[in-house]
């Protein structure tokens, strides 16, 4: 099957793209767990050591059941390679890194995942690396600040926490023209809503660990790329550095995949219903979803999702006490920094996932402690109606 996958439609790659059966012949994906291999003869060990002839050396460098994976969602998004690492961020880290060289220039929207802002911020230019970051809308400001040769780029639409946008295949042309190859973090559009590489981007990255796992249970992380700058340039970091996924872990997202395309479209559905209704209500002074024309960046959404997402921030009129009142107030919500999930989550991202940065830098995201992200996910849509109204009335100010 996994030769021939690439001719079905996404839901049939998610459910069988990539799969491999031993000689018991399985229905379910074999979960390998196994940190080495045997080999036949001394002979046959130093050729596949040297990598004359194929199969696993060892597990630190690949494992059947996280090849399943790789080449799940290598055939899903149309890349010619992929690999699974042991969370979002040893993915992103890895790609930010094995190919960056002392002098070299590395630009990114200051729209970015935490995590992925500290990187430029504080990590590469540790190396003697130029990083800058630019408002990810502002055309201008890209035309600037790629008119120097650049190495890399890092874009993430829609972005933590406001869900901004970035025109994907503009500054994809902005990138190529300043040498640089483009990296689209594409966790919140996941790989059903938005694919980076028909837009221009060079390599898409993903957290696993979110809508892809979709029960919170794992962390995980891919890299999709070119084959040729994947063997010569990540592998040997890989193998090297180490960020290697755990089988099981491989094993879950794996699984996970294959309700993947369900997941998201009925997350997606039950958003875009909530959504509609919380920027009906009095308590909320701001909402945006990418999937309503309300959004400031819905021309450009709309241009390169196909839905609005699993994802919802909303600002409320009584700033900070009225959205920890709020997040108080849910009862079928949880409270937590985790997104994608079956399970509906919310949080504050000026006080959790954006504290580290400083209040100048978030007021450069637009993003104050009126702020709340919502991921939406699999409840019944009038069930998370119901709780969101009752602690949406809580929270008003008069
Ligand atoms: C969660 C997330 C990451 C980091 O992934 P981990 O699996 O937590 O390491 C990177 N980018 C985005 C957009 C994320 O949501």
């Amino acid at each position: 099957m996994s030769s021939d996958a690439e001719k079905y439609g996404k839901a049939t790659k998610l459910v069988h793209g990539g799969t491999e059966r031993s000689q018991w012949q399985e229905t379910s994906e074999a979960l390998i767990l196994t940190s080495g291999y045997l080999y036949d003869s001394a002979e046959q060990a130093q050729a596949r050591m040297a990598g004359e002839i194929g199969g696993y050396v060892y597990s630190r460098y690949n494992n059947p059941t996280v090849s399943m994976l790789e080449e799940r969602m290598r055939i899903l998004e149309g890349a010619e390679a992929c690999r699974a690492l042991a969370s979002g961020m040893g993915a992103i880290s890895s790609m930010l890194t094995a190919p960056i060289e002392q002098g070299d220039r590395v630009v990114g929207a200051s729209a970015l995942f935490g995590s992925c802002r500290w990187i430029l911020g504080n990590q590469l230019p540790k190396f003697g690396v130029e990083t800058e970051f630019v408002d990810g809308m502002d055309m201008e400001a890209w035309e600037r600040a790629l008119s120097k040769p650049t190495k890399l780029v890092l874009v993430e639409s829609p972005a933590n926490p406001m869900l901004d946008a970035v025109d994907i295949k503009a500054v994809s042309e902005l990138a190529h023209k300043a040498g640089a190859q483009l990296i689209v973090d594409n966790v919140f559009a996941t790989p059903l809503l938005q694919s980076p590489f028909e837009l221009g981007a060079d390599w898409v990255v993903y957290s696993a660990t979110k809508h892809m796992d979709g029960g919170g249970r794992v962390l995980a992380g891919l890299i999709l790329g070119p084959q040729k700058d994947m063997e010569e340039i990540i592998d040997p970091y890989i193998r090297h550095m180490g960020p290697s996924i755990s089988p099981f872990n491989a094993w879950v997202v794996l699984k996970g995949l294959e309700t993947l395309n369900l997941r998201v479209e009925r997350q997606s559905q039950n958003a875009a219903a909530l959504a509609d209704v919380m920027a009906a209500h009095d308590a909320v002074a701001q909402l945006r979803y990418p999937g309503r024309s309300d959004h400031p960046h819905y021309a450009v959404h709309s241009k390169q999702m196909t839905s609005g997402g699993t994802l919802i921030a909303m600002s409320l009129k009584g700033g900070q006490e009225a959205a920890f009142k709020f997040l108080n107030g849910l009862n079928l919500f949880g409270i937590s920094n985790n997104l994608g999930d079956a399970k509906s989550l919310a949080c504050h991202p000026a006080t959790t996932t954006h504290r580290a940065l400083s209040e100048e830098e978030r007021a450069s995201m637009g993003l104050d402690e009126s702020w709340v992200r919502l991921s939406i996910g699999l409840e019944d849509a009038n069930d998370l109606i119901a709780d969101v109204v009752s602690a949406l009335d809580g929270a008003k100010t008069e």
